[in-house]
């Protein structure tokens, strides 16, 4: 008999579950809007009765676990969300033990970040299929990221490596979410495009973006500043140009330290890969040694939604913790 894995995505916006069997094929899907701002009692139940959904649709047997990519920084040891920006209510939150509290009991339960698992979903069925060492970055609201060595999943001593997105790349740039200037996420996000986008408009009136927005720059969103800058709008291809430079400047560090063969870009923003990706590119090439720089790949995802889901299912195949 084939298994499956019970498969979660847990973000700020949705709460996605699919049982997924061992060559990743995903079997059937549940998605209910997060609805985060009715606590975290509400979220759970949702979650759960989401999970239990897809879990109904096959013989108890065939279901070899749960794995859950999180948003937020998690400590995989103990199964807790350690802190998460979209999930506030949840910073402390036992959320492995209240799914093993669930008619879940049975089963072996594991959590990870997001952007963690998406890295690792695109390494088993996306643009990194075949490579062993590889780094992902998702590019969305924030920017979260992935490091995978020898084929795992880099998870440090508090298991809160891999979090790229604040890299400072700027010591003078704007603030952070986390209290720092000038971290990636500050400067590459959809969130920093917004900004910027909003700060230049003051200055451009008579500029594409602003007639886009109807001039409302509160209405801007960062696919609205993309599709600006493609029409040909300066202000807007050039807020793209700074954003791909100190995407540059990020990358190129962890080229340096570590030596990828890959690294894979995805999230909504890495949509806007034709606005920005050259400067991202000349900056590498400026600023990463020249061995590294000459053997890696900077290639757009190709898992899109999925990945986190993909990447979910496989660590669970793959756990020894899972195997019977
Ligand atoms: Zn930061």
């Amino acid at each position: 008999m084939e298994r499956v894995v019970l498969a979660v995505d847990l973000g700020g916006t949705n709460i996605r579950v699919a049982a997924i069997d061992e060559h990743g094929m995903i079997k059937k899907r549940v998605q209910r809007q997060t609805l985060a701002h009715e606590g975290e009692t509400s979220v759970l139940r949702s979650l759960i009765s989401s999970i239990e959904e897809v879990y109904q649709a096959f013989p108890e047997k065939q279901i070899k676990g749960v794995g859950a990519g999180i948003a937020g920084a998690i400590d995989i040891r103990k199964g807790i969300i350690t802190q998460s920006p979209n999930l506030v209510e949840f910073d402390g939150y036992p959320l492995r033990d209240k799914l093993q509290a669930s008619f879940l009991k049975h089963l072996p339960i594991m959590i990870d970040n997001d952007a963690a698992v998406a890295a690792m979903g695109e390494k088993w069925k996306g643009a990194g299929a075949g490579v062993n060492d590889l780094i992902c970055l998702t590019l969305g609201t924030g920017i979260g990221g992935g490091i995978i060595i020898h084929g795992k999943l880099i998870h440090g001593a508090d298991g809160m490596a891999g979090e790229v997105g604040h890299i400072t790349v700027d010591p003078r740039g704007p603030q952070c979410n986390c209290g720092n200037r000038g971290c990636l996420e500050a400067l590459a996000s959809a969130t920093a495009i917004r900004r910027e986008a909003i700060e230049a408009l003051s200055e451009h009136p008579e500029s594409e973006l602003h007639k886009r927005c109807r001039h409302d720059p509160e209405t801007i969103t960062a696919e609205m500043v993309y599709q600006s800058a493609k029409a040909g709008d300066q202000v807007a291809r050039n807020i793209f140009q700074d954003m791909g430079r100190y995407l540059g400047i990020g990358i190129a560090s962890l080229i340096n330290i570590l030596n990828p063969e890959m690294v894979v870009l995805g999230g909504g923003v890495s949509k806007s890969w034709d606005m920005f990706f050259s400067f991202t590119k000349q900056e590498v090439q400026k600023r990463a040694l020249k061995i590294p720089t000459a053997r890696v790949k900077i290639v757009p995802a190709v898992c899109g939604d999925d990945a986190g889901l993909l990447g979910a299912a496989y660590l669970v195949f793959h756990s020894n913790k899972c195997t019977e």
